[in-house]
């Protein structure tokens, strides 16, 4: 069991800028509340929100570390790459989420062509309204949904409509992790496997991926068993790389944990704290979008 006794951190929590419910202000302070010492925001694709909470939690005295939360595919599978400690005023890296999130807008308008296309009840400004600000994503499609009462829950949206391979199923740009890490890395940041294991890329993909240059393995999850954890502490030493670990929070009612609940050691921030990657010169990253 990891050692809390100096506390605890959270290096994984979603705000309104993705698909959290929380303003970065109001997480950061219910962290604090449940006892969190330190805490990362990680929005989807997104550094909008770290400034609010990094103000947050520096006038509560508490540790933070900026992050993302990068969406990536590998071999046909949904892959996360976190990214923490960039510069979030990078020119290069903002360009990037920039754009990406504009390829993100006009994937959701054609998403909802093809599902008024099978017949069902939903426009364009309902995803929106559920998206708020920040980009939007095959999980904001499936809420507004709900809300119109066109499916019975989440899971059938995408098992139905929005699922790779179902009818409304529009194919996003795809950013490989490879190039998830050099964004990151670009931005003077650290990268980080999200939940690994869960998900379908099993243990020779994380293998792999480790290879494209992370630095760090996220091994405390909700969605992952002691024996997923064990393995990746395992890999972590035998690659020299850092773990790290969080709640994933989205919220109440969109989360599988509240805030204060898991067990990472406060350790785990404090060593990311001061940790960037160490560049000179920086380097030069060719945008993979157009
Ligand atoms: P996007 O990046 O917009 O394609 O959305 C991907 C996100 O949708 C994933 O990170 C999951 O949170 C969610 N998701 C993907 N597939 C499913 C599924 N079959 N059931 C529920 N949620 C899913
Ligand atoms: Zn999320
Ligand atoms: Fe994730
Ligand atoms: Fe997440």
């Amino acid at each position: 069991m990891a050692d809390t006794s100096n506390g605890i951190c959270d290096l994984h929590v979603h705000s309104i800028f993705s698909d959290g419910l929380l303003k970065p202000d109001e997480l950061v302070r219910r962290a604090h509340q449940a006892g969190v010492k330190a805490i990362s925001l990680t929005d989807h694709d997104c550094v909008t929100g770290v400034q609010q909470a990094e103000a947050e939690a520096r006038s509560l005295g508490m540790g933070f570390i900026p992050g993302m939360e990068l969406s990536t595919t590998f071999k046909g599978t949904d892959v996360h790459v976190l990214g923490y400690n960039m510069d979030v005023t990078d020119k290069s890296l903002l360009g990037f989420l920039e754009r990406f999130e504009a390829a993100r807008f006009s994937r959701a308008e054609k998403m909802v062509l093809r599902l008024r296309d099978q017949g069902l009840k939903i426009i364009f400004d309902d995803v929106k309204d559920v998206a708020g600000p920040g980009p939007i994503g095959r999980p904001h499609v499936a809420e507004a949904l709900l809300n119109n009462g066109q499916d019975n829950n989440f899971d059938e949206a995408f098992m139905f409509y929005i699922g790779r391979h179902c009818p409304a199923y529009v194919k996003k740009y795809e950013l490989s992790p490879r190039e998830a890490i050099e964004i990151i890395r670009a931005a003077g940041g650290l990268s980080v496997l999200a939940h690994p294991l869960v998900g379908q890329t099993g243990e020779g993909g994380v293998a792999e991926i480790v290879e494209f240059g992370l630095d760090g393995l996220e091994a405390i999850h909700p969605l992952l068993t002691q024996r997923s954890r064990d393995w990746l502490e395992e890999l972590a030493v035998e690659k020299g790389l850092i773990i790290t670990g969080g709640s994933d929070y989205h919220g109440d009612g969109r989360s599988r944990v509240d805030l204060g609940i898991i067990e990472v050691p406060f350790e785990f921030a404090n060593r990311l704290m001061n940790m960037h990657k160490v560049q000179s010169p920086k380097p030069k990253v060719q945008s993979p979008l157009p």
